[in-house]
């Protein structure tokens, strides 16, 4: 039955198409896991540069093709994550 009440605590996560700008919500940051299927480093990613070009409101699937891994990989996955944030390595870095 519809009955109007969908209130879900964590359906905006991963969701929707999320935006570089949704990572900057209090409680949430960026994840990037690189996407070679050998490696899968994952690291908290600091969007700043992509905000610095005005990219607040692209969608972060558009631009997992700008980010590098130190294995070579020009692919990661990006992510919200309201998990504690892990130490932050330069394992994944923006490339552009
Ligand atoms: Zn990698």
């Amino acid at each position: 039955m519809a009955d109007g009440s969908n209130f879900s605590p964590t359906s905006h996560l991963g969701f929707d198409a999320p935006t570089v700008g949704e990572a900057l919500t209090p409680g949430l940051h960026l994840m990037a896991t690189c996407a070679a299927p050998e490696c899968e480093r994952r690291s908290a990613f600091d969007p700043a540069p992509w905000i610095g070009q005005g990219l607040l409101t692209m969608p972060l699937s558009a631009l997992q093709g700008r980010v590098r891994c130190v294995c070579g990989s020009r692919w990661a996955h990006l992510a919200l994550s309201a998990e504690p944030t892990p130490a932050a390595s330069s394992d994944l870095f923006i490339f552009r």
